[in-house]
C-alpha cells in the first residue's frame, strides 16, 4: 500500500481510539519513525501532512536534516553523549533523555547555543533488561535535578513497551507511565504534558491510556527487516 493510505488508516485509527476513551484526538499527535526508510519516502510523509518524524540513530537524522528540510525532527533512540553536539538545535524533541550525564551534556551544548532543547525523560516501564531508561523509583530525583538545568526543558515522559503479540499485555505499562507523569506535575519548573508512548504493535492501546505523542514506523512503511 502506499504511504499516504496507510497515512489516512492511521489517523482514522487516532480518531476512533481517542474517541472511545473520551479523549480529544487533536491531543494526540503522529510522529513517523522514518529509520532504515529513504528521505524520498520521508518525503512522502511530508507531502501527506505529517511533518513529524523520528529517528532513533544521529548519523542517519544528520543524512535526512539536508534532505527533508520541511520535518521537525524527533529523537527518539538512545543519544551518546559524544553525538549530542550534532543535534542541538537540530531537533524538536528529544525523547530519549535516559541519564544524567546526558542531561548535563545538552544543557551544556544549548547553553552554548544560546537555546533551551526540549526533551522527554525516558522511563523502562517494565524494568526489561535489554533497554534503556530510568526506572520508576528514580525518576522523581532525577526530574527534580534537571529542572535546575536551564539549557534543556522537560515536556513529559516517554516508554517503550515490551513487545508482545497481545498488545492489552502492556496497557498498565501505559497507565503507568501517565500515573508517573501526574504524581511528577508537582515539581516545578517542568511540564508533564507530553506522554510518547505506543509504536505499530501497541499504538491503539496507548491512546486510550492518554499517549500525547505516538511513534509508528512498520505500519506506515511496512517491515523494515
Ligand atoms: C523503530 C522505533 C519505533 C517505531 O516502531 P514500529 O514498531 O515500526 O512502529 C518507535 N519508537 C522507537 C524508539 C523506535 O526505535
Amino acid at each position: 500500500m502506499r504511504i499516504a493510505d496507510n497515512l489516512s488508516i492511521i489517523k482514522q485509527q487516532i480518531l476512533d481510539s481517542a474517541l472511545k476513551s473520551g479523549r480529544n484526538p487533536l491531543e494526540v499527535s503522529l510522529i513517523a519513525v522514518t529509520k532504515n526508510v529513504s528521505a524520498a519516502r520521508a518525503n512522502e510523509c511530508i507531502a501527506a501532512g505529517i511533518f513529524d518524524l523520528g529517528e532513533n540513530r544521529v548519523q542517519e537524522l544528520q543524512n535526512k536534516l539536508p534532505e527533508v528540510p520541511a520535518a521537525r525532527w524527533h529523537l527518539i533512540g538512545h543519544l551518546q553523549t559524544n553525538k549530542v553536539k550534532y543535534i542541538i538545535g537540530r531537533v524538536a524533541l528529544v525523547h530519549s533523555l535516559d541519564r544524567w550525564t546526558l542531561a548535563e551534556e545538552i544543557d551544556k551544548k544549548s547553553q552554548a547555543a544560546g537555546i533551551v532543547t526540549p526533551v522527554l525523560v525516558q522511563v523502562n516501564v517494565a524494568g526489561e533488561e535489554t533497554k534503556f531508561g530510568l526506572e520508576l523509583q528514580e525518576a522523581r530525583d532525577f526530574v527534580a535535578e534537571a529542572a535546575g538545568l536551564s539549557g534543556i526543558a522537560i515536556q513529559g515522559l516517554m516508554t517503550i513497551a515490551p513487545f508482545v503479540t497481545n498488545p492489552e499485555e502492556v496497557r498498565p505499562v501505559f497507565r503507568q507511565l501517565k500515573g508517573l507523569a501526574h504524581d511528577l506535575q508537582d515539581i516545578s519548573g517542568v511540564r508533564m504534558d507530553q506522554l510518547s508512548m505506543g509504536m505499530t504493535n501497541d499504538y491503539k492501546v496507548a491512546i486510550e491510556e492518554g499517549a500525547t505523542l505516538i511513534r509508528i514506523g512498520t505500519a506506515i512503511f511496512g517491515s523494515r527487516y
